[in-house]
């Protein structure tokens, strides 16, 4: 008797693929999988030149929530992506500081530029923490990977010279 690998539906005359999925199914997942491939790569490319602590945020998340639900079918033995899907989220999650970082380093320059051109002190300094608090909350959000590190030192750096200079 087949049985179809998603819902566990069982007959005798249950037509099963070849990932013991019945039609119903086969179709559903077949469908998912395509959305969930094109959002990953969208949102992967995103990621990679976003300059927006948002956006990589939010990107971050919704890759991650589509790897989940993949990673559910896989858990079923049901075939999805190659590399399987918790390959690539345990890949994201080993490069996710580099992620941040990039985009932490250009928040700095920017911040720290915006900081050297300000004609007041305060207003100098107001630039520079905002990225601290930034950077700060990207870290928060995601167990604060050493590879932040450089740019909150930069950061702290300058308001330490600030605070100095008076
Ligand atoms: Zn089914």
């Amino acid at each position: 008797m087949g049985k179809c690998r998603l819902f566990g539906k069982k007959g005798l005359f249950l037509s099963l693929n070849e990932s013991d999925l019945c039609r119903i199914c086969a179709v559903v997942v077949g469908q998912d999988v395509e959305r969930s491939a094109q959002i990953l790569k969208e949102s992967m490319e995103l990621v990679e030149k976003t300059k927006n602590p948002d956006t990589l945020m939010s990107r971050l998340d919704l890759v991650e929530s589509r790897l989940d639900a993949l990673i559910e079918y896989e858990t079923r033995g049901i075939p999805t992506l190659q590399p399987v899907p918790s390959e690539l989220k345990a890949a994201l999650t080993a490069d996710r500081g580099r992620i941040l970082s990039r985009v932490a380093a250009e928040l700095t320059q920017a911040a720290l530029a915006k900081a050297a051109l300000s004609s007041s002190s305060k207003r100098a300094r107001t630039a520079v923490e905002k990225a601290q608090r930034t950077i700060c909350d990207m870290g928060g959000r995601y167990g604060h990977p050493a590879e932040l590190e450089d740019s909150l030192d930069k950061l702290a750096r300058y308001l330490d010279r600030a605070a100095e200079g008076g």
